[in-house]
């Protein structure tokens, strides 16, 4: 079902969380490039687990740019409830599309998810009670790296290496875009007036409350 406009107060999460805490209003953003296939199967699965924890949901997929038809798939979805779909005019990369997704979705809580099955919708009634216990963004970090290529891994070391330099703001290693962010923490995000943006800095440079999940 379609939730009502987005709050603007930057509102201490902890004080709303108390009114809505057992099933809150979810937003799911998912970014897509060129995901119809994957599409197909993602999005059956998030309504089930969403019907089973929300008092009220909407999937917000943000098509960056796609030309495998996602466009005809997603139409028929939108026609649904609780389903919307946002079609950027070219690809934009997935760090915009995110943000394109953060500032149209209207939940006490938003879960990010890649749309390529890499992160799997069972997870979020796990990532809800870490929220409940008071967490305001809830990260799932990777358990191991075996799927990627050795020069992949070596990347994603070197980056967090050279991220990890810093001192003020630790972005945790193998933590990536599959995130419940609390309402304050979108607020927060998108109040940033950063255009080109890096998202898993962003997401550690605005602080808050962080637990994570394997
Ligand atoms: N994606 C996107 N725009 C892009 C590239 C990727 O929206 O220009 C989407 C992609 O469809 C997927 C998510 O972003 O749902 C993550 O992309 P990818 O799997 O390539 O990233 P990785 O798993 O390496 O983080
Ligand atoms: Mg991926």
């Amino acid at each position: 079902m379609s939730l009502p406009g987005t709050p603007q107060a930057l509102a201490p999460s902890r004080q709303r969380r108390c009114a809505s805490e057992l099933r809150p209003r979810i937003s799911c953003v998912i970014p897509a490039l060129n995901e119809r296939e994957n599409l197909c199967v993602l999005l059956p699965c998030l309504e089930t687990v969403l019907v089973s924890v929300a008092s009220a949901w909407e999937v917000v997929v943000v098509d960056d740019g796609s030309s495998d038809l996602t466009c005809e798939l997603m139409e028929a979805w939108a026609c649904r409830q609780g389903f919307r779909y946002l079609q950027l005019s070219r690809n934009f990369g997935k760090e915009a599309a995110l943000s394109a997704g953060l500032a149209a979705a209207a939940g006490d809580v938003v879960v990010c998810l890649d749309a390529d099955l890499q992160h799997p919708p069972a997870l979020i009634p796990q990532m809800l009670d870490l929220w409940r216990e008071g967490a305001d963004m809830v990260c799932a970090v990777r358990r191991n790296r075996v799927d990627e290529s050795p020069v992949k891994r070596w990347g994603a070391w070197l980056l967090y290496y050279i991220l990890g330099s810093g001192h003020r703001v630790r972005i945790p290693a193998d933590a990536g875009d599959f995130r419940l962010l609390d309402r304050a923490v979108v607020t927060a995000l998108l109040r940033l007036p950063e255009r080109t943006r890096f998202m898993k800095g962003l997401f550690a440079w605005v602080g808050f409350v962080v637990r994570s999940i394997e």
